[in-house]
């Protein structure tokens, strides 16, 4: 089936130790160990494949055991993957330690995915998907062409400024017909895009702001629409015609990880199916609600089903 989402992003394979505390220098300690699919591109496939929409993800992996399970992974999950062999790379890995208190430390090597080159992407595909869904994950060069491919080909662009990297240029955004960063991103994205002519942002000065402000801020980035994702706040979102505040779903959190890349699934689903911005962040809002009651990440992501059920129960 010709897919409707195309995700070009990172796979990373999650490997987390929980421990009673976090180790010292030089000390060697016992900890639960348990492994499992990352990456946000990856997650953000699987979220809006759960959802029943048709789902390409493009990524690039090593030649090892991560990448196999990678591959069982996505079959399993019933989404499309192409993902590119770079044999002198491995595949990305995160390293995580989780101390008793929830806590956690985080290495991650991104590997295979910063080697992810144009040849790699089935571009028929991205142009002719109704959405195109990238992160800062990934290789820049690369997804920054993806974006300018799949934007001249009339395909909705979405870019989840995920993470913010010291080597993002905003030139890319001038591709991108939605950006969706959550609030230490667009602190930052505030002081890197020239024409906001501000230096010093940050989400302290972010959180005493009206909305009237912020959207005016959101202007400024010189992107259609900007959709500020604000944790158990909700969303902000503000486009040519004007801003909207989604409240988040009151639900009990277990584990908020993934919780962005639940909510740019649910939108590039939403999207796809032809719904409005501001319909497609209420998909996004519902389905960020309900995989952070969930623990895991790509685990938490919910069915169609799931959110039929939980938007019911919402009204
Ligand atoms: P990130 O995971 O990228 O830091 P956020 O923390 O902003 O992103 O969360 C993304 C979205 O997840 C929010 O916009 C909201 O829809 C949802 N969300 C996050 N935390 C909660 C929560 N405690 N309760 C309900 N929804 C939440």
């Amino acid at each position: 089936m010709k897919p409707r989402v195309v995700v070009v992003g990172s796979y990373v394979q999650d490997l987390c130790w929980k421990c009673p505390a976090f180790p010292r220098t030089g000390e060697t300690m016992v900890g639960v160990f348990a492994s499992g699919p990352g990456g946000k591109g990856s997650n953000q496939a699987v979220a809006a494949g759960r959802l029943g929409v048709p789902t390409l993800f493009v990524g690039a992996v090593g030649n090892d055991a991560f990448a196999r399970e990678a591959r069982a992974f996505h079959r399993a999950e019933g989404i499309a993957a192409r993902l590119a062999v770079k044999r002198r790379h491995s595949t990305a890995t995160a390293g995580i330690l989780v101390d008793a208190e929830g806590r956690n430390q985080i290495i991650i090597s991104p590997a295979a995915n910063l080697a992810l080159a144009r040849s790699d992407v089935p571009i028929a595909a991205v142009r002719g998907a109704r959405v195109v869904v990238t992160q800062l994950e990934s290789n820049l060069a690369t997804t920054a062409w993806v974006l300018r491919e799949a934007r001249s080909a009339g395909v909705t662009t979405i870019l989840n400024t995920a993470p913010l990297r010291a080597d993002f240029r905003p030139a890319m955004l001038r591709h991108v017909d939605i950006v969706v960063p959550n609030e230490i991103e667009f602190a930052a994205l505030v002081n890197r895009v020239p024409a906001t002519g501000v230096r010093d942002f940050t989400e302290v000065r972010l959180a005493s702001m009206s909305y009237t402000d912020l959207h005016a801020l959101c202007r400024l980035l010189g992107v259609p629409a900007v959709i500020l994702t604000l944790g158990d706040k909700g969303c902000f979102i503000s486009t040519g015609d004007g801003f909207t505040h989604l409240p988040a779903h009151k639900v009990r959190a277990v584990d908020t990880t993934g919780a962005g890349d639940a909510f740019v699934g649910g939108l590039a689903a939403g999207l796809a199916r032809g719904a409005s911005i501001t319909d497609a962040a209420r998909t996004g809002n519902a389905v960020a609600a309900l995989s952070v009651t969930r623990p895991g990440t790509a685990s938490s992501m919910p069915t169609a089903r799931a959110l039929a059920a939980f938007l019911r129960k919402a009204r």
